[in-house]
């Protein structure tokens, strides 16, 4: 069964607030909001790290890493990401593709979708070519049109190594 591949969805929403850094998927832009939360508030890379344990049947980034936990407050997501990929490899596993949507009024991803792709692959150990990132607005409908949060889904395809 091992050798077939293995779907997985990650889905992770943040507030945004003012004078907060913006960092998604790893890369950070100068915006004038950013979002709060526990770590340094990477939907894109929480997202990624849940689709990716999904597929592995492994337990999600907010059970393994308890925002509870004093030592996760304004962690680099980056870590979670290197600690879903050591569970990963355990598992005999290795990540095939990730395909992102990020839903916020601001910033506009655009300019960093290249940027983001590269250090999304590099973080899940896979080639720039099999990660896709989307940016949408909220086309000024309900907390993310009104820009007060912003939403990150990803789908996570996972082999056999
Ligand atoms: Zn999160």
């Amino acid at each position: 069964m091992n050798d077939l591949p293995r779907i997985g969805l990650g889905i992770d929403v943040h507030r945004l607030e003012p004078g907060r850094p913006c960092v998604l998927g790893g890369i950070r832009f100068e915006s004038a909001t950013g979002p709060i939360g526990h770590s340094d508030g990477d939907a894109v890379l929480h997202a990624a790290c849940d689709a990716v344990l999904g597929a592995a049947g492994l337990d999600d980034l907010g059970t393994l890493f308890s925002d509870k936990d004093p030592k996760h407050r304004d962690r680099a997501s980056a870590d979670f990401c290197t600690a879903a990929m050591r569970l990963v490899r355990e598992r005999g596993l290795r990540v095939l593709s990730l395909d992102a949507v990020v839903e916020t009024e601001a910033p506009r991803l655009a300019p960093h979708r290249l940027a983001m792709r590269e250090r999304i692959a590099a973080l899940f150990e896979l080639p720039v070519d099999r990660v896709n990132v989307k940016g949408k607005t909220g086309e000024k409908v309900d907390a993310i049109g009104r820009g007060e949060a912003l939403r990150a889904t990803v789908v996570a395809l996972l082999g056999p190594r």
